[in-house]
C-alpha cells in the first residue's frame, strides 16, 4: 500500500477520526473516504455519544434495484435495517405509461408522490371505486386487502411507498397476473363465463411493473360504479396543506384526524431550515420511520443508561427511532431539510421536552437539572417542533 499519497491528518479534504483534544488518530489504512465524508458523525462522534445502539439508518442507495420495463423499485425493510420492524418502505419510479400492476396485499399502503404524476385506482369490498391522478406532494392510502394499481402519466413519476409491516416486500404481493398464471384455464373459463380460448394470451407469471401507453385523460377512463365511489377518499394533498410555521421550519401532519381513511399509518412532513433543529422530543405511540427528501441532517437518539448515538442523513436515507427513544434532528447543510416522519398509528403524537418542563412545577424542574433562571424563564408552554436559536448561523 502506498501511504505517501494519503494526506496528513487535519487535511480539509480527507476527514480523520480524531478530535482536537488528541483523541483518536489518522486512518492511513484501507478506507472509503466518500462514505467517511458522508458520515462525519460516525467518523468523529460528538463526545456525548456513548454506549451501544442498533443501526438506525439505511440509504435507498444501498438497496437492490428491481429493474423492469416500465420502471424500477427498491425497498428498505427489516432485512436491510433490522431495527425497523413496524414499517417498510419502497422507492419506485414509473416511466410514462409504466404500470405497477393490479395487486393487493395484507398491509396498509401509504404513499407520497416525489416527482411527476400518476394515476391510481382501487375498488373496495362493496364495489365502490376510486380513480384519481396525483402529483408532487400528494399522498394516498390503500387499506389492507384493497386491490389497486399505479400508472405513470405523461411525465412519469417517482414516489415513496410505506407499509405497516417491517417484513413486507413489494415483490411478494397478490398480483392479478400471478393468480391468472396459476389458475387452470377451465377454472378461469367457469369463473368468467367465457371459453378457455379467451385466456390463450394470459401472462405466465407476475408482471409486477410493465410498460404500457400513457393512459387517456381521467375523464375518458372514468368507470361509473352503481355502488358509487369510496366513502372516504384514498388521496390527500399533504404539501398543499397550510403548514404549522415555527422559527425553525414547518410541519404538516396527515393522520386519521384530517385524512380519515388512514387509520394505520400517520405521517408528518417536516421542513428544517438551515441552522434549525427538530427539537428534543419523543413519541408516545410507536416507533418512527423517516425518509429524507432533501438536504443534510444529523439525528441523535438517546436510549437510556447513558446511551446516545448520532447518524448522518441525506436525501434517500431511511431513519428509524424506536418507541419512546428521545431524539433530535439538526440541519447540517445550507439548504432546507425536508423529511417524513411515519408511524404505525392512527395519529401523529409527540412529546416535547421543552413543553414538558414548562408545564411541570418550576421548583421540581429547577432542582432536577440544576436549571438556571435563564433556562427556566425561556421554557415554552406552546410546542415548537422545529426551533432555531436566534444566533444559530447556517453552516
Ligand atoms: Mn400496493
Ligand atoms: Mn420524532
Amino acid at each position: 500500500m502506498n501511504r505517501s499519497n494519503l494526506r496528513p491528518s487535519g487535511s480539509q479534504d480527507i476527514p480523520q477520526p480524531e478530535r482536537a483534544d488528541g483523541a483518536g488518530g489518522p486512518d492511513l489504512g484501507p478506507r472509503d473516504v466518500i462514505r467517511d465524508l458522508e458520515n462525519p458523525d460516525l467518523l468523529v462522534p460528538p463526545p456525548t455519544d456513548a454506549g451501544t445502539m442498533p443501526n438506525l439508518v439505511f440509504s435507498f442507495s444501498d438497496a437492490h434495484m428491481q429493474l423492469n420495463r416500465g420502471g424500477w423499485s427498491r425497498e428498505v425493510t427489516v432485512r436491510e435495517l433490522p431495527v425497523a420492524t413496524t414499517l417498510a418502505g419502497v422507492n419506485m419510479s414509473l416511466k410514462p405509461g409504466g404500470v405497477r400492476e393490479l395487486h393487493w396485499h395484507q398491509q396498509a399502503e401509504w404513499a407520497y408522490m416525489l416527482l411527476g404524476r400518476a394515476r391510481i385506482t382501487a375498488v373496495d369490498q362493496d364495489g365502490r371505486n376510486f380513480i384519481a391522478d396525483v402529483g408532487p406532494g400528494d399522498l394516498w392510502y390503500f387499506p389492507p386487502g384493497i386491490p389497486h394499481s399505479i400508472q405513470g402519466l405523461a411525465e412519469g413519476c417517482e414516489f415513496l411507498l410505506v407499509f405497516d409491516d417491517g417484513a413486507f416486500s413489494d415483490i411478494n404481493t397478490f398480483s392479478i397476473s400471478d393468480w391468472f398464471a396459476h389458475t387452470p384455464p377451465e377454472v378461469l373459463s367457469a369463473n368468467f363465463g367465457v371459453p378457455e380460448s379467451a385466456f390463450a394470451d394470459i401472462p405466465k407469471g407476475q408482471k409486477y411493473i410493465y410498460q404500457d401507453r400513457v393512459p387517456a385523460p381521467l375523464a375518458e377512463q372514468a368507470v361509473p360504479s352503481p355502488q358509487g365511489t369510496v366513502p372516504r377518499t384514498f388521496a390527500h394533498r399533504l404539501l398543499a396543506q397550510e403548514p404549522q410555521r415555527f422559527p425553525g421550519g414547518t410541519v404538516r401532519i396527515a393522520d386519521s384526524a384530517n385524512f380519515p381513511v388512514a387509520t394505520r399509518i400517520a405521517a408528518a412532513l417536516v421542513e428544517i431550515v438551515p441552522g434549525g433543529m427538530r427539537e428534543l422530543h419523543w413519541h408516545p405511540n410507536n416507533d418512527e420511520w423517516q425518509y429524507y427528501l432533501t438536504g443534510k441532517a444529523r439525528m441523535t437518539a438517546f436510549a437510556t443508561q447513558g446511551t446516545a448515538r448520532t447518524f448522518d442523513c441525506r436525501a434517500g436515507t431511511v431513519g428509524y427511532v424506536p418507541f419512546a427513544f428521545g431524539h433530535y434532528i439538526q440541519n447540517t447543510g445550507d439548504e432546507s431539510v425536508w423529511f417524513l416522519e411515519m408511524f404505525k398509528s392512527d395519529r401523529f403524537a409527540d412529546v416535547s421536552l421543552n413543553q414538558w418542563m414548562a408545564l411541570t412545577p418550576a421548583e421540581l424542574v429547577r432542582s432536577n437539572v440544576n436549571a438556571s433562571e435563564e433556562l427556566m424563564s425561556a421554557l415554552r408552554k406552546q410546542k415548537w417542533p422545529v426551533v432555531k436559536y436566534p444566533g444559530t448561523p447556517a453552516p
